[in-house]
């Protein structure tokens, strides 16, 4: 852990009801870029699960009852807390999941933006008065946190997705419990550090580590003291967790997987395209959500666009992420790089053009190289799968209704991006696209200010925004009767 200037953010252990749970049991986590040891942590299970929800759960009325003003200066103490050690939160971050710093650094930025977005929203919970059918009563709406949150997150982003969920559970009132991903404890874990020091109380933010997801889990979809269950991960394991939480019926909200379009039509800036194309499909090494998976161009712009991508997708800088001027680091592990691989291959069968890359990268085992395969149709594994690494189908179609076919068909409906610049064609195309997040001539859409989600099988609730407090909320109704003398 080189040149982590506050050694108190390195944390291996849970931190449940503001204590450090140290245990005998620990598991390894490394660096996928030199697959160096980087921590033994211990390894927390169900008895922890159930210890921290006890825990949110005693801090629960405490924290709900304060008011919003003085929880929003516990919750800008955190993200100022954060932004002062962002440099050592990145570096951790990329020394556990591989990112190049630069991006750690803009991951830290935009995590801790979700805690200063939701200190401020926070005191925004605003309820409603209805007109009455009678004279002798009154309708109110009064909204108030539904109680002790559990959450699960995944590797990819392992500062921002908690954040994105923490900050608006807490803003709202409620208690948190999270278990990271086994690859990424170490960044939970500061996280906690950071809250602790901020002055938020014991109990109210809780982070779980440990290797048995299925275990913890369990506890957090069927404990019936948690209210509300929220995940970040595949939309299979969210599929099972959804049926597990029926058993209490609690409120879910999902984010999975994607399978994302990224359509350019002829009468696109082809230069920007291929910007927005290199920004969302070689991020994180491909290893995001809303990565584009599958590239439609339109006939007439095939040639030029391609060309184009390939000079600027052979230019991208592979290496170990904390060094200078790396663009993609490693995959998370050698079962992610064999699984790319494997989906290549089989496009390669089925007949795609390896246009570019399409091997293991020589800077080590958990690398690929960035990647561009031709002549791809749309049942070629490629672009049925969420390839979740840095490769990219190119598909080309003729007509405006054919690409919108083509990229409606998935069970994945998160997001989609599309170049144009006729007006009507922006509105027809933006409309038609079954998705929950449109970016039109962007490439890069997701901020604090919008709202993060999917439809389909990509999931259900909104994160960041306006609308991410009401994951958190519930409505009560209140009527009021005996008003007339
Ligand atoms: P994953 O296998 O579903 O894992 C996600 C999290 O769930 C990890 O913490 C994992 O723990 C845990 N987990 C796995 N099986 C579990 C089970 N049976 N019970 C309880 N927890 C379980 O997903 P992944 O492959 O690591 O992450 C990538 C996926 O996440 C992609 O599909 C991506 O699109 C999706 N994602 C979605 C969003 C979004 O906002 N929509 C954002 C980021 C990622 P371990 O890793 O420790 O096993």
């Amino acid at each position: 852990m080189q040149k982590i200037k506050q050694s108190a953010l390195l944390k291996t252990s849970s931190y449940i009801n503001g204590q450090w749970h140290a245990s005998d049991v620990t598991f390894t986590v490394s660096n996928p870029a030199t697959n160096e040891v980087l921590a033994q942590v211990s390894d927390a299970g169900e008895n922890d699960a159930k210890l921290a929800i006890q825990a949110a759960k005693k801090a629960f009325r405490a924290w709900a009852d304060m008011a919003a003003h003085e929880r929003a200066k516990l919750l800008r103490n955190w993200f100022n807390l954060m932004m002062e050690h962002q440099d050592d939160l990145a570096r951790i971050l990329t020394l556990e999941q591989g990112k190049p710093l630069a991006e750690a650094q803009g991951e830290i930025a935009y995590g801790a933006g979700f805690i200063e977005w939701f200190a401020e929203e926070g005191k925004r919970v605003y309820g409603d008065t209805i007109p009455s059918l009678s004279a002798d009563q009154k309708i109110l709406v009064i909204k108030q946190a539904v109680g002790v949150v559990a959450a699960i997150t995944p590797w990819n982003f392992p500062n921002a997705m908690i954040a994105r969920k923490a900050a608006a559970a807490l803003a709202a009132g409620c208690t948190f419990v999270v278990r990271p991903a086994a690859q990424t404890p170490l960044s939970a874990l500061a996280m906690a550090e950071l809250a602790e020091q901020a002055g938020i109380p014991a109990g109210v933010f809780n982070v779980v580590v440990g290797q048995d997801a299925r275990a913890i889990g369990e506890v957090f979809t069927t404990d019936t003291d948690v209210a509300k269950f929220t995940f970040t991960g595949s939309t299979a394991v969210g599929k099972s967790l959804i049926k597990q939480c029926a058993s209490t019926v609690k409120k879910v909200s999902m984010e999975l997987g994607g399978n994302a379009p990224f359509i350019v039509f002829n009468d696109a800036d082809i230069a920007e395209a291929v910007k927005g194309a290199i920004n969302s499909k070689y991020r994180n090494a491909g290893q995001t959500c809303v990565c584009t998976n599958r590239i439609f161009v339109q006939k007439e712009v095939l040639a030029s666009f391609t060309e184009q991508f390939t000079s600027a997708v052979n230019n991208l800088h592979v290496g170990n992420g904390i060094n200078d001027n790396i663009q993609i680091g490693p995959m998370i592990s050698t079962e992610a790089v064999d699984n790319v691989a494997k989906l290549v291959e089989k496009s390669i069968q089925q007949g795609a053009i390896l246009h570019a890359g399409g091997k293991r990268h020589q800077a080590g085992r958990n690398f690929f190289q960035p990647t561009i395969l031709t002549q791809v149709t749309p049942d070629m594994p490629v672009a049925r799968n969420e390839v979740f690494g840095p490769v990219s189908p190119i598909i080309a179609f003729e007509s405006e209704s054919d690409v919108i076919a083509m990229a409606n068909d998935t069970e994945y409906g998160l997001a989609a991006y599309f170049y144009a610049r006729d007006i009507g064609r922006v509105w027809r195309v933006a409309q038609a696209l079954e998705y929950g997040m449109v970016g039109i001539n962007e490439g890069l859409i997701s901020n604090v200010a919008a709202p993060f989600g999917g439809v389909k099988q990509s999931g259900s609730g909104r994160e960041g925004s306006k609308y991410g407090l009401d994951d958190y909320l519930a409505i009560k109704y209140l009527c009021m009767g005996g008003i007339k003398d």
